[in-house]
């Protein structure tokens, strides 16, 4: 019989495991080792040359995280994963796995208040300059791409005013001067968006977020779509001899693994000399959430709709984005990208500007006001005066970021629940 391919619903539960042969325990075991034995001395030495695959040392590798690897790999349509020990770390080495000192990336500017940060005052300090360009502005993106380009970054939904990105767009950009497209989709889990479709090269999650759902752990990976050309010669970490590795050229001596040469010097550089290894712990924890993830996506995007519906038509809410919302600037995209849901998020602002905003958040029931998004509970914040106050008054302007705006998660409570939490909040203002 030919092999049926699955629907999301099923990979969700099912990708990347086979049965533990020794005890065919029916979950995926947390395998707490830090070190695997050899067969024999030419055993150690073959896996140690890349001549054979195989355990090592758990910073390299551990069979919890491979199922977790693999699942996403496969709920993403890519053709390699690599976990690491958060989002964060999940952006920094992708970002470093390809470009070098005197390198440029070109990146959308609405991003997240972290990754802008390290993009804006961390990589400048390893003369890796980050030009930032305004959403979904191909032409400008054209412009800021030169020489020294070594790959384009976007968020699917970008902070913090929930503006969907045209991915095909800057794939097309990314195409045309051959440069790797690196896709965060933390806010747009699998099950809503695959980026690799629509021409990423890379996918970064947080599974700190809505992958892990339950708020209980930090952790990020990296999706490689394994198409990517990396023989282009002004890739020099893919092209000239790596010292660490005996002279091999990741771009060229690979074989069979060529086309993943991003998640094998991902993993043999990255996480075997630079240490951001994901634990196996952190990495079963994931895959409780994983299996849920179609389910829990469909309510949060149900939940977060009905939010903002409930909020369009409050007296005292001045503005409300979600790119669910017909008529928000975000609307037609999401209708092409999200089919199956706009996610959990909700950003509003209300009449009374920022002191309004944070009375609101300061009387509001049942949310909890904290710096997270993707719980399974709803969280709410104040952006303009935590997770995006690093950020210059300039630099929050031209994100979107205005002093009244409250950012909302919205979670898996009952909706009237929610709802009615937001009213007596906006009651107290
Ligand atoms: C949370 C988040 C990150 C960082 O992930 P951590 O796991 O917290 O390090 C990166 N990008 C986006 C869009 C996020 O929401």
């Amino acid at each position: 019989m030919p092999k049926r391919t699955y629907h999301i619903e099923t990979l969700a539960l099912h990708a990347g495991q086979e049965a533990d042969p020794t005890t065919m325990a029916r979950a995926v075991p947390v395998y707490r080792t830090t070190a695997y034995k050899f067969r024999n001395s030419k055993h150690g030495a073959d896996l140690f040359a890349l001549r054979e695959l195989g355990n090592i040392y758990a910073r390299l590798m551990n069979p919890t995280n491979d199922v977790l690897e693999k699942r996403l790999a496969e709920l993403d349509g890519g053709a390699a994963a690599l976990s690491l020990a958060s989002g964060t770390a999940a952006v920094y080495f992708s970002i470093t796995n390809i470009l070098r000192s005197g390198d440029e990336l070109v990146s959308a500017v609405n991003l997240y208040g972290g990754t802008y940060t390290m993009f804006d005052a961390i990589l400048p300090q390893q003369d890796i300059a980050v030009r930032f360009t305004p959403a979904n502005d191909f032409a400008a993106v054209e412009k800021a791409v030169n020489g020294k380009t070594r790959a384009i970054f976007i968020e699917t939904i970008g902070n913090p005013v929930l503006d969907v990105a045209d991915i095909a767009g800057y794939a097309a950009v990314a195409r045309k001067f051959h440069l790797p497209l690196i896709v965060d989709a933390t806010f747009t889990p699998p099950t809503l968006l695959r980026p690799i479709e629509y021409g990423a090269d890379i996918v970064i999650h947080s599974l700190s977020k809505w992958i892990g759902g339950h708020g209980v752990g930090i952790g990020g990976i990296v999706i490689d779509a394994g198409r990517f050309d990396w023989t282009d010669p002004k890739f020099a970490i893919y092209n000239e001899p790596d010292r660490g590795y005996h002279g091999l050229r990741f771009a060229h001596d690979l074989g069979d693994l060529n086309p993943v040469a991003f998640a094998l010097r991902l993993r043999t550089v990255g996480l075997r000399n630079q240490g951001p290894t994901l634990a196996p712990d952190a990495a079963w924890q994931f895959l409780q959430g994983v299996e849920t993830l179609p389910l829990r996506m469909a309510r949060h995007s149900e939940n977060a709709s009905a939010v903002a519906e409930y909020l369009k038509k409050h007296p005292k809410v001045a503005w409300v984005r979600y790119p669910g919302l017909e008529g928000d600037p975000s609307y037609h995209l999401a209708q092409k990208y999200l089919p199956e849901g706009k996610g959990g998020m909700v950003v509003f602002g209300v009449r009374g500007g920022e002191e309004a905003a944070i009375k609101l958040v300061d009387n509001i029931e049942l949310f909890s006001l904290l710096a997270n998004v993707g719980d399974a509970k709803s969280l709410i914040i104040h952006s303009g005066s935590t997770t995006h106050s690093q950020l210059s008054q300039e630099a929050q302007a031209a994100g979107g970021l205005h002093g009244d705006l409250i950012r909302l998660s919205i979670g898996l409570e009952h909706i009237d629940d929610i709802v009615g939490a937001l009213a007596d909040a906006l009651e107290t203002i």
